[in-house]
């Protein structure tokens, strides 16, 4: 296709490129950072959806809005943003044009707030009516909640789509003032992240919800955020929360602020896994003096390195629980490590490579073999 001579929602869609930096597809971390160019290329981001990773359109209604929120460049009354507003009609035939020139397979709509958040969710709305009824499209949908939504829009939202974000942005209600003055913690987002939940258990919507949080702006600690997202995974069917480390923009209140660092965001990943995907407790994890992780060291590894070094896990006796414990070994090896040992396979550490596990040197100081930790030169390989 060429962009040049694209028709004018394309264009606008273009314009709004800056959306690609700031808002959390379920794309990798580092493409969410500020940046200064505006082209279509950067509107489509590579997202892994429940049938692989896809090319996503990753756009808005508009860039105007009526809240200040302290981080964001969409912000009321910031000059230096361009305002562009586009019809549900036209981003939804722009969409399509995208996805028929292989552009685009996969959309993420998201919008400044204006009259309110229910007048904005029912533009989202349409937007997807238009691009599942009209255009036929059944492929990956993601949709952004807004704060003020109803119940119904939510409703219908989470039947049109394959993801709803409800980002609380912040772990508290302190912290979200900080940040979002216009924002209530609990009516306007956690409130509908109970919807969305009270939806899936009724109806069974397919929608998955994920949830997004700015780091590092205003004192948030790692204790607060993963705390609030451990409740979240086990209370209220979250499916991932996004850490998307504080970056300053200028011509905010926040424009003075340091930039949080990457290295933070990854150990919130790494830490959030574990909870989610190991079922370990937020009090489990080892948390500095200031409530957070320590930057320097895997989360999983800094919990080991204290309870397993001097009380390693036999790989031939140990249940799934247990192996999972182990640095290296994540819920497919210690399933691989489950069956090949029935099999009388696990006689030395580099058996752990023949069943599938990248690094067994990861496991190597936490483990036992039938009683006896693997021989150094083992460990080395
Ligand atoms: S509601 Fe806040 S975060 Fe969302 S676009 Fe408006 S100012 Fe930005």
């Amino acid at each position: 296709m060429n962009i040049q001579a694209a028709p004018d929602p394309i264009q606008k869609i273009a314009l709004m490129a800056e959306n690609a930096a700031f808002e959390s597809a379920g794309d990798a971390p580092q493409h969410e950072r500020p940046y200064q160019s505006r082209s279509l290329a950067d509107c489509i981001t590579n997202v892994s959806t429940p049938k692989g990773k896809k090319p996503v359109l990753k756009s808005m209604i508009t860039t105007a809005c009526e809240k200040n929120c302290f981080y964001c460049p969409f912000r009321a009354g910031r000059s230096k943003t361009k305002r562009v507003t586009i019809t549900p009609d036209q981003m939804a035939k722009a969409f399509d044009d995208l996805q028929r020139a292989k552009i685009a397979d996969g959309i993420f709509l998201s919008s400044g707030i204006i009259k309110g958040g229910t007048t904005t969710q029912d533009k989202i709305i349409d937007t997807i009516e238009i691009i599942r009824r009209k255009y036929g499209y059944r492929g990956y949908v993601h949709l952004k909640v807004m704060p003020g939504s109803e119940y119904d829009q939510l409703a219908r939202a989470m039947q049109l789509a394959d993801r709803v974000s409800i980002n609380l942005e912040a772990p508290t209600q302190e912290r979200l003032h900080a940040l979002a003055p216009k924002k209530d913690f609990a009516a306007d987002l956690l409130q509908r992240i109970q919807w969305a939940h009270e939806i899936k258990q009724k109806t069974g919507a397919r929608a998955s919800i994920v949830t997004q949080f700015v780091v590092g702006a205003v004192g948030d600690t790692d204790l607060e955020l993963l705390s609030v997202t451990e409740k979240l995974h086990r209370q209220m069917s979250l499916a991932r929360a996004y850490f998307s480390a504080f970056s300053p923009v200028i011509q905010t209140p926040l424009e003075n602020v340091m930039a949080t660092l990457p290295e933070r965001e990854r150990r919130l990943y790494q830490a959030s896994f574990l909870v989610r995907d190991y079922n370990w407790s937020v009090e489990e994890l080892n948390f500095t003096g200031t409530g957070n992780l320590p930057l320097d060291v895997d989360p999983k590894k800094a919990w080991a390195d204290a309870n397993l070094t001097n009380n390693p896990v036999d790989l031939r006796t140990a249940e799934r629980a247990q192996l999972l414990r182990v640095p290296g070994i994540g819920p497919k090896g210690a399933e691989a490590i489950l069956k090949a040992r029935m099999q009388g396979k696990i006689t030395e550490l580099v058996d752990l490579r023949k069943i599938g596990i990248a690094a067994p040197e990861n496991a190597a100081p936490y483990v036992l073999i039938g009683g006896k930790r693997p021989p150094m030169q083992e460990r080395l390989f």
